[in-house]
């Protein structure tokens, strides 16, 4: 067995050792080195105390015996136990604040372990700050107090102790990660002393204050109140950076009062409002649709397929529903069709057209929520538009990708998603801007279900375009 040793000493067998033990007794009184186990230090726990003292610690090495003495910087320790000679048990003494060398001493041996301990004064925390973040985390805080070292850690509530960044020993740096929303302790650590700063910070959920300074703006601006508002995030829009916020509240007949604003991202500043009536999105809305006919596009037999098209309409609103875990569809549509070749449509861009050229076939708009014509006209590209506010509303679509052929499925589809995805929205209050959310943000509806009052934003079980008390209300409006 070979021994480093910091004395020189030879190896030795056990049986020789002891001989040269009783040997070396004698040989001390002529100065000559005994040939002892050496004394080493492989190690001390904890390697850091208070420098009041009072710190319990164990040293392991080996050659340890029975009187060895233990120097923690230039103190000897007065309460030494040596426990075996691997292991000495010691209290330190008060120090000054250092790192400093640990040194046994047994018989004439000596042995260092340099830089070993360090001695730390307790410290103290003071304030914490911000005192409050955000329920999604990533808060950065401040924590001031004194004697502040490397190495300590921070917990907020609950949350397991996390690393914190030393600034200094009056500054320390900390993240408060996701919490939800509530108060809590905050509990620094360092190798030597743990401090509770109670109650020192809240988790607040942004949406929250958000939402409290959005029921202000309907309140100030529409004097209604929203308790808990519909909002879409378009922040991340690349021309119109605000959120949007909408609420309908008004549930009588097939009519209904919509309130939108934009504002900016803490509900505080509106860039932009309006209120008026329009139709409710929900419920069974009827359509009366004056389908042009032609030969080289909407011909008899295209028009055949035309009512394929409509009804996935109603299968992507009952998929909605199911998805939303909502007993039925909000939206059905409940369309009649009148198909008139265009010899014998004199105007189908205007509602008055429209109704002449239905008339001509005995059929009144009378009774009806939406008007329409399709009109794939074979040759003239134009788009789509919806005349709101007129009883009934009125819609057209032209011939929007340059169809030259009979209508396929897939054409018909496209068709029916303008007409009922998009114009439909016009009249539910979705302004000509189209800018509620991204043009470039994909829904099955053009527009943010949400903003329809599609979804169950006060957490009640109703959407809120079918709910009695909407939007968090307490009573019904
Ligand atoms: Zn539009």
């Amino acid at each position: 067995m070979f021994i480093p040793s910091r004395a020189r000493t030879p190896t030795i067998s056990t049986a020789l050792k002891l001989a040269t033990i009783v040997i070396g007794f004698v040989a001390c009184a002529d100065g000559n080195a005994p040939s002892v186990e050496p004394v080493t230090i492989t190690g001390i726990v904890p390697n850091v105390g208070t420098a009041y003292g009072g710190t319990p610690i164990t040293i392991t090495g080996s050659g340890f015996r029975p009187g060895s003495t233990v120097r923690i910087g230039a103190e000897t320790l007065n309460e030494v136990h040596v426990v075996s000679a691997t292991e000495i048990t010691a209290v330190t003494g008060p120090e000054n604040v250092d790192t400093v060398d640990v040194v046994v001493t047994s018989g004439r041996q000596v042995a260092t372990l340099p830089g070993a301990f360090a001695f730390l004064l307790p410290f103290t925390a003071e304030s914490v700050t911000p005192a409050t973040g955000s329920t999604d985390g990533s808060t950065i805080v401040t924590v001031t107090g004194r004697n502040f070292v490397p190495g300590m850690t921070i917990a907020f509530g609950a949350a397991p102790p996390r690393g914190v960044q030393f600034v200094s020993p009056t500054t320390i740096n900390a993240v408060a990660l996701a919490q939800p929303s509530g108060t809590v302790d905050v509990r620094l650590a360092s190798p030597i002393a743990s401090v509770v700063l109670a109650r020192a910070f809240a988790f607040v959920d942004p949406r929250i204050a958000r939402d409290s300074a959005l029921t202000q703006r309907y309140a100030d601006r529409f004097g209604e109140d929203v308790p808990v508002p519909a909002v879409h995030n378009a922040l991340a829009c690349n021309n119109s950076s605000h959120l949007t916020t909408t609420a309908y509240i008004d549930h009588s007949g097939n009519s209904s009062t919509l309130m939108w604003m934009y504002t900016t991202a803490d509900g505080a500043t509106v860039t932009r409002s309006w209120t008026d009536r329009f139709l409710k999105p929900a419920g069974t809305i009827r359509v009366l649709l004056l389908v042009v006919g032609y030969a080289q596009t909407m011909s008899e037999s295209a028009f055949a397929g035309w009512s394929d098209a409509q009804a996935a309409i109603n299968g992507d609103h009952a998929a909605y529903a199911s998805g939303k875990g909502f007993a039925a569809p909000i939206v059905i549509f409940e369309n009649t069709n009148v198909f008139i070749d265009a010899t014998e449509v004199a105007d189908p861009r205007t509602p008055e057209g429209v109704a002449a050229a239905l008339a001509t076939r005995n059929v009144s708009t009378e009774g009806y929520d939406l008007v329409a014509a399709v009109n794939i006209e074979p040759g003239r590209g134009e788009g789509g538009f919806a005349i709101p506010w007129i009883a009934p509303g009125f819609m057209y679509i032209g011939n929007f990708s340059g169809w030259a052929a009979p209508l396929t499925a897939s054409a018909q589809t496209s068709i029916a998603r303008a007409l009922y995805h998009h114009e439909v929205a016009h009249h539910w209050g979705w302004p000509g801007t189209h800018d509620w959310a991204c043009s470039t943000e994909a829904y099955n509806f053009r527009v943010p279900p949400r903003l329809l009052g599609w979804e169950d934003v006060d957490h009640d079980g109703v959407p809120e375009i079918l709910d009695p008390t909407p939007y968090g209300r307490t009573a019904s409006p």
